[in-house]
């Protein structure tokens, strides 16, 4: 691979990762991302062109506005700001002359509330491009999937004479917590599509390793679920409080004891806890955020009527009031044949690769099942693929990192995926 590539792959990877941003919030990621594409002569769409608003889930509006005013102090155009229409992420699309199929490539670009680690074996403080940002971090790699969607784009534009048909580049927000993509799905602007690939890095796969069937993909759904009791002294009048904290705990305790199921594999966790106003009071409030999975949506199903009747439940027995805010649901991903072939063919021509996996078990929740599945519906075919990196620990942990010689191998894969599909005259 030329020089120069790799050179961007590792330098726009470095900048990413210091300015990490959360899901919804990506303005300067974005505006980082749309100037690199129109200046290679992308037609750029970026607002409510990629968002459907109203399939917007779990985007915290004050966050948002901190995210654009710290964008315009950074320097980000007032102008652009505005174009984004407050949503965060764009599509490149590139038209060739040649008739020929659409094919759509996916890269998330959201980082994590994450505080990054101060230890100096960590590559990002040894090479002097840790996070700038208190408590945010590119701790799942997507600064690795932004900079490769990047390259990628680059390298098409360097060949658009020789392709035909149509490519569609979604760089997409709020990948986290599986929120961005039915936003993307619902927009439409992908309904055309022929072909759909999406990728992560690290996950299961060493360096030298990629994973072209990973089965697995947890199901998931996610809910937002408030008490609301009534506050009262605790000396004087306990006997009028209805206490929402107890009414919590009791869900929290009762959700972590789900019966399992005998079909397949099931999650369940309560991340945050939070009730109470003062020592004296009887707490009138308490909010538990809660994230199921499934190994099927009928596992999952089961897990989430399950909870439901917890939440109710525990509302009823304690006489508190309840408000469940359903934070949306992610499907399993299942590769179509074709496409996995195509993937074991792009894989075989890339010498960094020493081992190709057919199968292994993907084991999380991944926001590009809802695109695939869209893709799917509209009888296009879609896979998702792994790229190994040698990560020496989890993703989401303050440690995490990648091998970055990996960045050329996923690029390399996306751009054999674009020469079997879209080339004409390459050999
Ligand atoms: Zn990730």
């Amino acid at each position: 691979m030329s020089e120069s590539f790799h050179e961007q792959l590792v330098e726009q990877r470095r900048y990413l990762h210091q300015f990490p941003e959360v899901g919804w919030t990506e303005f300067e990621t974005t505006w980082y991302i749309v100037q690199k594409l129109q200046s290679w002569g992308f037609n750029v769409h970026i607002g409510r062109e990629v968002i459907d608003e109203k399939s917007i889930r779990g985007r915290n509006l004050e966050l948002v506005n901190e995210a654009r005013s710290r964008a315009a102090a950074h320097g980000v155009p007032e102008a652009f700001l505005q174009k984004t229409e407050g949503l965060t992420g764009c599509l490149a699309e590139m038209d060739f002359e040649k008739k020929g199929p659409v094919l759509v490539f996916r890269f998330d670009i959201d980082a994590l509330p994450v505080q990054e680690t101060d230890s100096v074996d960590h590559l990002p403080n040894r090479e002097g491009f840790r996070s700038k940002r208190e408590g945010i971090m590119h701790a799942c790699g997507h600064d690795c999937h932004t900079s490769i969607g990047l390259t990628v784009a680059r390298w098409i534009a360097e060949h658009k004479d020789e392709l035909s048909g149509k490519i569609k580049i979604i760089f997409q927000p709020a990948e986290e917590g599986s929120r961005g993509a039915r936003t993307v799905a619902a927009s439409g602007i992908i309904d055309d599509a022929d072909f759909f690939f999406a990728s992560h890095i690290g996950m299961q796969a060493k360096y030298g390793e990629v994973i072209i069937d990973p089965y697995g993909f947890l199901c998931g759904s996610k809910y937002d679920v408030t008490f609301i009791g009534r506050s009262a002294h605790l000396g004087a009048d306990p006997h009028k409080g209805r206490n929402a904290m107890a009414a919590a705990c009791s869900a929290t305790l009762q959700l972590l004891g789900i019966a399992r199921h005998g079909d397949g594999m099931t999650r369940v966790n309560v991340g945050t806890f939070h009730a109470g106003r003062a020592r004296n009071a009887i707490p009138d409030r308490a909010t538990i955020e809660v994230d199921i999975r499934g190994e099927t949506m009928a596992i999952n199903d089961y897990m989430c009527e399950e909870a439901q009747n917890i939440f109710a439940g525990c509302a009823k027995s304690y006489s508190v009031g309840l408000e469940v805010i359903d934070q949306g649901t992610v499907c399993d991903l299942v590769n179509d044949r074709e496409s996995v072939d195509v993937l074991r063919r792009c894989a075989q021509k890339i010498p960094a690769i020493k081992t190709i996996i057919e199968k292994s078990d993907f084991g999380g929740s991944e926001d590009a099942a809802i695109l695939a599945r869209h893709v799917q519906s509209k009888g296009g075919l879609a896979a998702f693929f792994v790229v190994g990196a040698d990560h020496l620990v989890g993703h989401h942990q303050p440690e995490f990192d990648v091998n970055e010689e990996a960045l050329d191998v996923g690029f390399e894969m996306y751009v054999n995926l674009v020469k079997e599909i879209c080339a004409t005259s390459l050999a």
